[in-house]
């Protein structure tokens, strides 16, 4: 009953998450990388970023990372933090 062939092609629905901008290093949280739906192509999010709002590159700069998941990783991998001199 679930509809996941529909959040499939439907990326509105997507969890906020954190960004940065591989160009010139800006982060933000709570927002997404404006990717156009292909069920809604003329909604736009005002979270979408289309541009880092600093260096106002084009979003593919922008490099999506949830840093809640990222969090749990860390837990999870425990040994290889250590390794890396944390
Ligand atoms: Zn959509
Ligand atoms: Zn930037």
């Amino acid at each position: 009953m679930d509809p996941d062939f529909e959040s499939d092609k439907c990326v509105c629905q997507r969890p906020l998450v954190s960004v940065m901008c591989r160009n010139c290093g800006y982060r933000l949280s709570n927002c997404r990388k404006r990717i156009k739906c292909s069920e809604h192509p003329n909604v736009s999010y005002i979270q979408d970023l289309t541009e880092c709002p600093q260096c106002h590159n084009s979003n593919d700069y922008l490099h999506e990372y949830d840093s809640s998941k990222s969090f749990h990783a860390r837990l999870h991998t425990k040994q290889q933090t250590k390794t890396r001199s944390y």
